[in-house]
């Protein structure tokens, strides 16, 4: 069986990066519009050309089945990008998906995973979490996108009846494991001079919610001591919660959304509403972080005399992929780098927690991603095709 080349995913991308481009360079294909419409019809034509037929479950993750009794590997990852991204995240990984399933001597199932991003409606790894029955189904329906258009009814003009959504877990028997292939969103590869390599553990991560009350007045006229400014409070919050991340080495804080009101300028903020984003590769790191945070938000927030309301918003331990998967991605790609923590969410790490999953990373020369500088050459792609595929055949 020949070996996967460059030029072989150069002819599968071929036709999947125009779609979504702008003059820019960058890719915006959300979920459930136009252009991941026409994504889905690229999958379709690749299902074709291996002669299976494409399928999509119940949450509208795309399938290309081998001709075998199921369960089956599969490979994938996703088709869906955030706004103005670049043109490998999760294209790469489908793309490389086909190329193993062609050549690959074990049946393999090709997957996209739906809404990965979660770029439309905040609603990250949809697919994926649907599928494992981790996806909270009423509270996902109940999203509106930014033009006031409902999670549901976008699902239905994409053809995918919302109200099947909660079955998409009876799909599951159908897969025995699922490994993916992802351009790396570090320089860890580059710097370590490898063009593939699998990942150890997906990293803890916390979203906080932190809702601020103080009390509009002018601006001018109020004294210091009669101010309740939830915005200042909200200024003090934000480098504490910064300081305390910074304690800890491996972690990384991101104060990432405020919303003020009444935001004006010469008013004193009555409301602001706060998220913050903490990772560490270890869960009990980002739950010190937080229990360090919450024993002095209030007293801080009290400093501006504002109230707090602290609200734990989202919250994953990380997922270490089973020894068996990344030892079998370790030898094939040659070059394993112990225990690369990615701190990104992935399909791969919400199907973990079902089935065997596993992922590799190929070198990015840029580290950049969601952004049109995110590069991959097609040379280092292959190798990490061709080291899963490898895999898969040792693991199936
Ligand atoms: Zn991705």
């Amino acid at each position: 069986m020949t070996a996967i080349a460059a030029a072989d995913l150069a002819e599968l991308l071929s036709d999947l990066v125009p779609i979504g481009l702008d003059e820019a360079g960058a890719t915006t294909r959300l979920a459930w519009t136009r252009e991941d419409e026409e994504a889905a019809a690229w999958f379709a034509r690749q299902s074709a050309l291996l002669g299976r037929t494409m399928e999509r479950d119940p949450a509208g993750n795309l399938w290309a089945p081998p001709d075998a009794p199921p369960p089956w590997w599969a490979v994938g990852s996703h088709l869906d990008s955030v706004r103005a991204g670049g043109r490998f995240d999760g294209a790469l990984g489908v793309a490389a998906g086909f190329a193993v399933a062609a050549r690959a001597n074990v049946p393999v199932a090709v997957i996209s995973f739906a809404d990965e991003e979660g770029a439309r409606f905040n609603t990250p790894t949809f697919g994926s979490r649907a599928l494992t029955g981790r996806l909270d189904v009423d509270d996902a329906l109940s999203r509106i996108d930014r033009h006031g258009v409902a999670l549901g009814d976008a699902m239905a003009e994409a053809g995918v009846d919302p109200d099947g959504l909660a079955s998409a877990p009876e799909w599951l028997e159908r897969l025995r494991g699922f490994v993916e292939l992802h351009i790396d969103q570090t320089r860890d590869l580059a710097a370590a001079g490898a063009a593939s390599a699998p990942v150890a553990r997906l990293a803890a991560r916390m979203r906080l919610q932190a809702s601020l009350s103080g009390r509009a007045d002018h601006a001018g006229t109020t004294r210091r001591e009669e101010r309740h400014d939830a915005l200042a409070a909200a200024a003090r919050l934000i480098v504490r919660a910064d300081d305390l991340a910074a304690e800890r080495p491996d972690m990384v804080f991101t104060a990432a959304r405020i919303e003020v009101e009444p935001n004006a300028p010469t008013t004193v903020p009555s409301a602001t509403r706060l998220w913050l984003d903490a990772r560490a590769p270890e869960p009990g790191d980002v739950e010190a972080w937080r229990a360090a945070f919450a024993a002095d938000a209030a007293a801080i927030a009290e400093r501006s005399g504002a109230e707090l309301e602290l609200r734990t918003a989202a919250w994953s331990p990380g997922t270490t992929f089973p020894a068996a998967v990344r030892e079998a991605l370790g030898a094939a790609c040659g070059a394993s780098l112990d225990g690369l923590v990615c701190f990104a969410g992935h399909d791969a790490g919400v199907v973990a927690t079902q089935r065997p999953a596993g992922m590799i990373l190929v070198r990015n020369p840029t580290g950049v991603s969601h952004s049109p500088a995110e590069t991959v050459s097609l040379e280092d792609a292959a190798a990490g095709a061709n080291a899963l595929m490898a895999a898969l055949e040792r693991l199936a």
